[in-house]
């Protein structure tokens, strides 16, 4: 249970799926970490293992907890926001526990599974241009605020300082209990960026020595899905780019080789962002002399199975 949760023990209305997001495991990638230079540990810190198959778990219960407990999330109001689907999968998932109302603004062509899962947990969708991409539904949602302003509950995930305290408050500390204090680097590649900006802040406070690393897909275009590429978007507000010790790129394509492998030598079926951060962050491990590297899975790769990543494997 996160410390300042608004649900009274007395009542007991508290959903006790919200206690099973967080706590994930961090694993070594004895595999694909083969031939790092010894002492160089590479590890992944599994968030597709939430209740909702993404690492949005977290901020989405951290937000809805915030409204609860300010009052801005009423029991009439619908939960209303633009998300590239997992924040949306845990705002309909964690909505669907409270007995609330969801709709989600995405563009249309977010992947099948994802619209699938969304509309099992009950959520309207509201599909924006595919061109205009995130961007576009942030609009669309922006809009809607603005006409019916009393019908909704609007945490906006790009400028909700819940969404960085999430991670700050609940992955931060995991990683430095379960690395025994040791890491040493972190790898996140930006979306909300508010997986970056919390751990990084809080892994600061611990040991202001630890290497925060920053990473954007190289092209606006064939994005990796959840990331952005920054010149071509909103920086969102939450943003803390001095916490990024580096920046780095990853395209498309080693991104999607590297989620392979992690399916193949490691067992670990994640979506491409994780490939991404693994492929980035295995890149930078290969320079070091010795270390504990960590970067986040970010969501299931059941969610992916109909895309190229896995038509063009054979
Ligand atoms: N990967 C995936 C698959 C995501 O859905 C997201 C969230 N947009 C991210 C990475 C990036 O996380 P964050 O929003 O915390 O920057």
């Amino acid at each position: 249970m996160t410390a300042s949760s608004p649900f009274s023990p007395a009542t007991d209305t508290r959903p006790a799926l919200l206690d099973a997001i967080g706590n994930t495991p961090l694993l070594p990638l004895r595999q694909i970490g083969h031939d790092l230079p010894d002492g160089v540990t590479l590890w992944v810190k599994a968030e597709h293992l939430n209740p909702g198959g993404s690492v949005k778990d977290r901020p989405a219960r951290h937000m809805i907890e915030d409204g609860l407990r300010t009052g801005a999330y009423q029991p009439h109001h619908t939960l209303i926001d633009a998300t590239s689907g997992n924040t949306g999968i845990a705002y309909a998932m964690i909505a669907a526990a409270l007995n609330r109302e969801v709709a989600l603004a995405l563009p249309e062509n977010a992947s099948a599974e994802r619209k699938a899962v969304l509309r099992a947990y009950g959520a309207e969708l509201i599909l924006t241009d595919a061109m205009e991409g995130t961007d576009g539904a942030q609009a669309r949602v922006q809009e809607l605020v603005e006409a019916h302003p009393d019908r909704y509950f609007y945490p906006d995930q790009y400028s909700n300082n819940a969404n960085w305290q999430a991670h700050y408050d609940t992955t931060a500390p995991e990683i430095w209990t379960q690395t025994h204090e040791r890491v040493t680097h972190f790898v996140a590649g930006l979306g909300t960026t508010g997986t970056f900006t919390g751990v990084a802040r809080r892994l600061k406070e611990y040991d202001d020595a630890i290497t925060c690393i920053a990473m954007q897909p190289d092209t606006a275009l064939h994005g990796l899905e959840g990331l952005k590429h920054l010149p071509t978007a909103h920086t969102p507000s939450i943003y803390d780019s001095s916490l990024a010790d580096a920046q780095a790129t990853c395209s498309t394509e080693t991104a999607h080789a590297m989620t392979r492998r992690l399916a193949a030598e490691e067992g670990l079926l994640v979506g491409p962002s994780a490939g991404a951060n693994v492929a980035t962050a295995l890149r930078h491990a290969h320079t070091l002399d010795a270390g504990h590297i960590v970067t986040i899975l970010c969501d299931t790769g059941t969610r992916y199975l109909s895309d190229d990543l896995w038509s063009d494997a054979a």
